[in-house]
């Protein structure tokens, strides 16, 4: 059995696939992150905005998004941290890496991402302040 793109032991279609089926699916925060690092891996860049809050979706770079992360290969995920995001909350944070090659260099995405529920749903809201 294959490890989910996001680097948790259930396979997709029972870890991130159930929330890009279904966004109401991720119940906190981080699960919310895990799924767009897949849709990441994946280039689906309609998730990637489905699964942005609406007052900060890049609706115009959806494309270039998805062609950087089609063009890049990805290696793996690292949660770091996390603040609130739980399922009762509207608000947390989550800090992870995220580790690919481009142009045969690795490199890393280190990043403090907020989340924000919108209409009952987690959604990436941007960069923790
Ligand atoms: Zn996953």
């Amino acid at each position: 059995m294959n490890k989910c793109y996001c680097g948790l032991p259930d396979e997709y279609s029972k870890c991130c696939g159930k929330v890009h089926s279904n966004i109401n699916n991720a119940k906190t925060a981080e699960q919310l992150m895990r799924s767009r690092y897949s849709a990441f891996v994946m280039a689906d860049g309609d998730y990637l905005m489905r699964s942005h809050h609406s007052s900060t979706r890049p609706l115009k770079d959806k494309n270039a998004i998805a062609n950087w992360a089609k063009s890049v290969t990805w290696v793996k995920l690292e949660v770091i941290g996390k603040f609130e995001g739980n399922e009762q909350d509207d608000e947390g944070t989550v800090t992870f890496d995220a580790y690919y090659y481009e142009n045969g260099k690795l490199e890393v995405i280190h990043e403090k991402s907020a989340f924000k529920k919108e209409s009952k749903c987690w959604t990436y809201l941007g960069l923790a302040t």
